[in-house]
């Protein structure tokens, strides 16, 4: 085996050779999905070029060939788990599947009025709203471990919560905020010592660690294999035999019955009993060959350059003044969690994408996380092997520019000379004033720029009109809107908002329906506009959630 080489390994990821927004890419979103080798996206094409063709079922070679790799892809599950058996391992279509599935097949099955469900204070969404949804069906409970300082689930206070009445504790083994490994051998030792079953949501840690389930003993491991270098829509449930024997089906349809007459039916042996309807074959065989693609490198050398650029990455943020870890320690992978004093998290977030740099800005599907912490969202920057430390300096950099420079004395701007000059106000601002200036703006960039400036020309709501009627909801960050009918039926509007791009943003979309009829302002075109300015196209899903909220709460207000 040859040893890791970063060049090497980074050039496999065609993605990264890519520019974005004029900038080359530099993706630190790693925990959201990761990037796809070559061979993975091969194996992809292969599938449906050479061998496509349903499995299990047909009598004709293609089939064949199709079944031999799928199930081959299982024997790389089975052994990258180190499993008993490949019935053991189950296809869904990620690790929301695989939690729901033991929700609804166990959970729903098993749970008495009174059981207790042990989940953490640091769950992903998708380890709570499956059981908040079976404990409402079954009357069970939920209680919830409270964390260390350090963010991983605190072990003095297991035996506070895991008791007689747990029937199973779900938990992360890596946050996917924190990026601590957290203490699962003590907490499936605790949870056996009162006969409770564990599942461990490895959505995180699978790209990163050694997971052996017969090792850890645990009764459930799920993960996703897009977070490993391997397709979406696939993923894996891990159950102990015994267990999955007794389980109900999931799902009902062909592939999960051996027989089936008006009468009765009977269902077929695991796994296939939990696998109804055609499968993501092809994103089984391409998961096959991402296993196999980490099975190629050399992978303490991949763990010694990781962990390298997770202590380098870890140093340089940590001498940003301004940058507040959400938890203060080192993380255990590199995701690192942090808010800047005196910056919206999506302010950031949306200037580092204008130079190419994609992070992700939120609540990161931990609602309950962040309220634990009493923030609102943070910053997520998520590395991965391919990243490297020119990229890390690359970030800090902008990080370093983006806090000490305010966008006041982003002065090269445009918009400033023209506003003054020509409409001082942002009330006055029109949509001719405003087309002309995007026109003058060519990149994203200079667009960005452009609407942070914008938001300067919003003035501030005064704290009365900050109230929950005036709150736009669907917004990520927080934002008002006050609309005021005057005598002649036209509207005018004030609104306000914590993220200065939404105050930009604010100021675009007022500048089409201040001064307008109800009529007008229904009338307009909102999409056009925006595709006009250049902007549709540059909006990611959270920003473009944002506008509409927006144009859906001018439309509510003068509806009213
Ligand atoms: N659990 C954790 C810790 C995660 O980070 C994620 C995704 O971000 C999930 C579960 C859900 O994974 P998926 O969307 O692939 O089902």
């Amino acid at each position: 085996m040859e040893k890791f080489s970063f060049t090497h390994f980074r050039r496999q990821f065609p993605i990264l050779e890519n520019l974005v927004n004029e900038h080359s890419l530099v993706y630190f979103d790693n925990a959201a999905t990761t990037q796809k080798p070559v061979c993975v996206i091969e194996s992809h094409n292969n599938y449906y070029q050479q061998s496509n063709a349903n499995v299990h079922r047909a009598s004709h070679a293609l089939s064949a060939r199709a079944t031999a790799a799928y199930e081959s892809a299982r024997k790389k599950v089975k052994k990258l788990l180190n499993a008993n058996a490949e019935e053991e391992i189950i296809w869904t279509k990620g690790s929301t599947e695989s939690i729901n599935l033991v929700a609804q097949s166990w959970g729903r099955t098993s749970l008495q009025p009174g059981d207790e469900i042990v989940l953490s204070y640091s769950e992903h969404h998708a380890n709570i709203v499956p059981w908040q949804i079976v404990a409402e069906q079954t009357g069970a409970k939920i209680k919830v471990l409270p964390l260390n300082k350090a963010g991983q689930i605190a072990i003095a206070q297991l035996e506070d919560f895991i008791g007689e009445r747990t029937r199973i504790v779900c938990v992360g083994h890596i946050s996917n905020v924190i990026g601590r490994i957290n203490p699962i051998e003590n907490i499936i030792r605790v949870a056996k010592k009162y006969q409770a079953l564990t599942l461990i949501d490895g959505a995180q840690a699978i790209a990163h660690l050694k997971v052996d389930v017969s090792d850890l003993d645990c009764d459930f491991y799920v993960f996703s294999a897009h977070k490993m270098y391997g397709p979406t829509g696939i993923g894996v449930l891990y159950g102990k035999q015994e267990l999955l024997e007794q389980m109900p089906p999931y799902q009902a349809g062909g592939e999960m019955i051996k027989t089936v007459s008006f009468e009765q039916t009977t269902f077929n042996q695991l796994p296939h009993k939990f696998e109804a309807g055609t499968p993501n074959i092809a994103g089984v065989i391409a998961l096959g060959a991402a296993l196999e693609f980490l099975e190629q490198q050399d992978y303490s050398g991949l763990v010694t350059y990781e962990t390298a650029l997770k202590k380098y990455c870890f140093r340089q943020l940590s001498s940003i003044p301004a940058l507040e870890f959400i938890v203060d320690e080192e993380p255990d992978i590199p995701i690192f969690s942090f808010t800047l004093t005196g910056h919206h998290n999506h302010d950031i977030a949306t200037a580092l994408d204008s130079v190419g740099i994609a992070v992700r800005a939120g609540h990161h599907c931990t609602m309950p996380l962040m309220h634990y912490l009493n923030i609102t969202g943070c910053i997520r920057l998520s590395l991965s092997a391919y990243n490297s430390m020119q990229e890390v300096d690359f970030v800090v950099q902008q990080l370093e520019k983006l806090t000490q420079t305010d966008a006041q004395s982003l002065s090269t701007s445009s918009v400033n000379e023209i506003a003054e000059a020509n409409f001082p106000q942002a009330d006055r601002l029109t949509v001719d004033n405003i087309l002309s200036l995007f026109a003058k703006a060519k990149s994203w960039d200079s667009k960005h720029r452009e609407i942070m400036m914008l938001g300067k020309k919003q003035l501030p709501l005064a704290a009365k009109d900050k109230t929950p009627l005036s709150l736009i909801s669907g917004c990520e960050s927080h934002a008002w809107l006050v609309a005021n009918e005057n005598t002649d039926g036209k509207f005018c509007f004030k609104a306000d908002s914590d993220a200065k791009v939404i105050r930009g943003l604010l100021t675009i979309i007022l500048a089409a329906v201040d001064n307008k009829t109800a009529a007008q302002i229904h009338a307009f075109d909102m999409n056009s506009y925006f595709s006009e300015l250049g902007l549709l196209q540059h909006l990611s899903p959270s920003r473009g959630n944002g506008v509409r909220a927006i144009v859906q709460k001018i439309q509510q207000l003068v509806a009213d």
